[in-house]
């Protein structure tokens, strides 16, 4: 999944990375689903592991269009996790006392600690991209986070935090193609917000805001990684298999039996 890495120091393009690129697929769809599910139980047991282990701390951010499919993909890939050990944290428009703050007042709390994995649906990249898009701060205040998020990121992967951030590319059609079906189907009306038309209608301002931030802030210890996502049986064995790879790297182990143990009976 190297090759969907944005390497640190490199100009982003996004017109130059296909939202139905399957490239790392040589098979059919219905080959990558069942290819999904076995990958999807390795997930769950190096998962495990990570757990038992107690050691390392995965973040995953999350970013994306909306419709992009930060919900399902979260949903279908941790499908089977153990819940004590895997959380995913939403950021939202912030709060009155979330505003009060410094913007990554509210994010810190949430990073994970030693055994889990966190999972951020949005994250403080919200503040380099809805925050200039509409305008709300001025430049001269955003322009600067890059440098903070750089250091804030760098400050957790020096303190033992592995860092995946993805985004999930999808297309202006595709994204037409969902909304129209939330639009359609009444059980998809309540992912509708008018809100949403606001966003689309400024694509290519978050298009650049998305360059600028994947180009400033894709480090070697918090890289982020474009997925296209049109595709969702390519996008859910993508991030799979990008996430099976990092956490194999991290070389984990059960942790050692207690001494004597092979003594103990169980009466
Ligand atoms: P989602 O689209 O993630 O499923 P919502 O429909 O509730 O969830 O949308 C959350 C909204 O919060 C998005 O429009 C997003 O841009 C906005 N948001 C998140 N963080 C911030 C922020 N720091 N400043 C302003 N808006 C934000």
């Amino acid at each position: 999944m190297d090759r969907y890495r944005v390497k640190p120091g490199h100009k982003v393009r996004l017109d130059k990375h296909d939202p139905r690129d399957t490239r790392g697929w040589d098979g059919d769809k219905d080959e990558a689903k069942a290819r999904f599910v076995a990958l999807n139980a390795r997930l769950e047991a190096l998962q495990e592991l990570l757990y038992a282990e107690g050691k390392h701390k995965v973040l995953i951010v999350l970013q994306a269009m909306d419709a992009a499919g930060k919900d399902s993909t979260i949903r279908r890939i941790f499908d089977g996790t153990n819940p004590q050990g895997v959380k995913v944290k939403s950021f939202k428009v912030p709060t009155e006392e979330e505003r009060a703050h410094d913007y990554l007042w509210r994010v810190h709390p949430h990073t994970p600690g030693a055994g889990e994995i966190v999972i951020f649906n949005r994250s403080h990249y919200e503040d380099v991209l809805v925050v200039r898009v509409k305008g709300f701060a001025p430049k001269d205040r955003w322009s600067k986070r890059y440098e903070h998020i750089r250091a804030f990121e760098q400050l957790l992967a020096d303190e033992g935090t592995t860092i995946i951030k993805i985004f999930l590319h999808i297309s202006k059609d595709e994204q037409k193609e969902r909304f129209e079906d939330r639009l359609e189907d009444p059980t998809k009306h309540w992912k509708f917000r008018r809100g949403d038309l606001e966003d689309r209608a400024l694509w290519d301002d978050y298009m650049a805001a998305y360059e600028d931030a994947l180009e400033k802030t894709s480090t070697k210890d918090a890289p982020w990684y474009v997925i296209p996502a049109d595709r969702k049986w390519y996008r859910d064995w993508a991030i799979t298999t990008l996430l099976v790879e990092r956490l194999e790297a991290l070389k984990m182990a059960f942790p050692p039996a207690e001494e004597g143990l092979e003594d103990v009976v169980v009466v």
